[in-house]
Order: C-alpha cells, then sequence, then structure tokens
C-alpha cells in the first residue's frame, strides 16, 4: 500500500514491566460515574444508564510528560480517573464475561477544557471542544490483570503541587467495570486497544501553567505530569 504522505504513528501506552506497548484503538470515557461529582457538577446522581464521550487515540500523553496548556480555554480542569485497557474485542459482553476482554488498567487524567464543556453542556452541543483536544489524556503505564487482578477498590487520588484535590474509592463508582464494559459494548464493537476512561470522583479543579499534577490508584500505579 502506498499514501500520498507518511501515515501517522501509533498511538500506544507503556505496559509496567514489558518493552512492548499497548497500542491505542479509541478512547471511550464515561461522564458523571461518581455521586459526589456529579453533584459538584450541577446533576442528581442517579442510575440513569451511564453516557459516554470519546477523545482521539493520538491525546494520549505518557507519565512523566510536559502537558502544553491547551489554546482557548481559561478554567483547564484535572480528573483523576481509572482506565480500563481492552485487550480481547467483543459486542454485547455480558457482564460475567467483562474480565476476560480486559487486558490491564491504567491512571488517566480526564483533561477537561470546563469552559468550553459546560457551554456545549448548556446549549446542547457535543463535548468534543471540551474533552478531546490535544494532550487531553495523560495516562500512566498499563499494568495487566494477569498481574493485578480486577480492582474494585482502593483509593484513587489526585494532588496539585503536593496539595491533594481528589480522594476518593474506586468501590464509589456509580457503574463499577464489568457494567460499563458491558454497556459500551453495546454501543460500539470493542476492539484490543481500546481504553475507557471510567470518570472522576469529586474535586476536580483548575490548573495553571506550572503546576505538577500527580496522582494514583492504589494497586494499579501512579501518573505525573506537569503543565506547561
Ligand atoms: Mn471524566
Amino acid at each position: 500500500m502506498t499514501f500520498v504522505f507518511p501515515p501517522a504513528d501509533i498511538p500506544s501506552v507503556a505496559i509496567a514491566d514489558n518493552a512492548a506497548r499497548f497500542p491505542v484503538h479509541r478512547i471511550y470515557c464515561v461522564g458523571r460515574n461518581y455521586a459526589a461529582h456529579a453533584r459538584e457538577m450541577g446533576k442528581d446522581p442517579d442510575r440513569d444508564p451511564p453516557f459516554f464521550f470519546s477523545k482521539p487515540a493520538d491525546a494520549v500523553v505518557p507519565d512523566g510528560a510536559e502537558v502544553p496548556y491547551p489554546p482557548q480555554t481559561e478554567n483547564l480542569h484535572h480528573e483523576i480517573e481509572l482506565v480500563v485497557a481492552i485487550g480481547k474485542g467483543g459486542r454485547d459482553i455480558a457482564e460475567a464475561d467483562v474480565h476476560a476482554h480486559v487486558f490491564g488498567y491504567a491512571v488517566g487524567n480526564d483533561l477537561t477544557r470546563r469552559d468550553l464543556q459546560l457551554a456545549a453542556r448548556d446549549k446542547g452541543r457535543p463535548w468534543d471542544t471540551g474533552k478531546g483536544f490535544d494532550f487531553s489524556a495523560p495516562i500512566s503505564a498499563i499494568q495487566p490483570a494477569a498481574r493485578i487482578g480486577h480492582p474494585e477498590s482502593g483509593r484513587i487520588w489526585l494532588a496539585v503541587n503536593d496539595a491533594v484535590r481528589q480522594d476518593a474509592d474506586l468501590a464509589d463508582l456509580i457503574w463499577d467495570v464489568c457494567e460499563i464494559v458491558s454497556i459500551l459494548s453495546g454501543l460500539y464493537t470493542l476492539q484490543p486497544g481500546d481504553l475507557i476512561f471510567t470518570g472522576t470522583p469529586a474535586g476536580v479543579g483548575p490548573l495553571q501553567r506550572g503546576d505538577v499534577v500527580s496522582g494514583g490508584i492504589d494497586g494499579v500505579g501512579t501518573l505525573t505530569t506537569r503543565i506547561v
């Protein structure tokens, strides 16, 4: 096959203690999946079906990297999240079968241009400009489920310049990993290489140039970036 210009590199994420990398197919994200965060965004937490949005695959940023402050916003927010890495594709996956499709887990930061997201939300417009911009998906190395299992509880936290802003537990997820993957697989045929950001707990807030943003999930790992 020939191309009229060289195709872009395949976006990828590091895997803990493995020189091979995880090639990214798509990035899906869940909105409002912790009750306290739903309330801080002015919405009632409930068990309405989860809703999804996406980011471009090439928005991934590795642990330790510098993140350029994005254009056209005055309110860049952090959102620490558990990320599910899909290793085996499928559609209409039953909740009981989900674990067999999961390659592993990572720590992600669903960076958000909050001003653009809320303006779009309030006008019924898409969230793409608020959520799916360049460098909007910092993500740690993936820990294989074969090593760490499938975490259902554990501290999830984020600090800015060592001041803790988000501090919760995975057990507080409204929709858990098996439910999310099962429902998402009814909307899209999942593929190996898909990443799913599962939602953020309360405590989101603004970032400034120069901020060191660190976060982690017990048993999964840590993620540190600097806004420049
Ligand atoms: Mn989020």
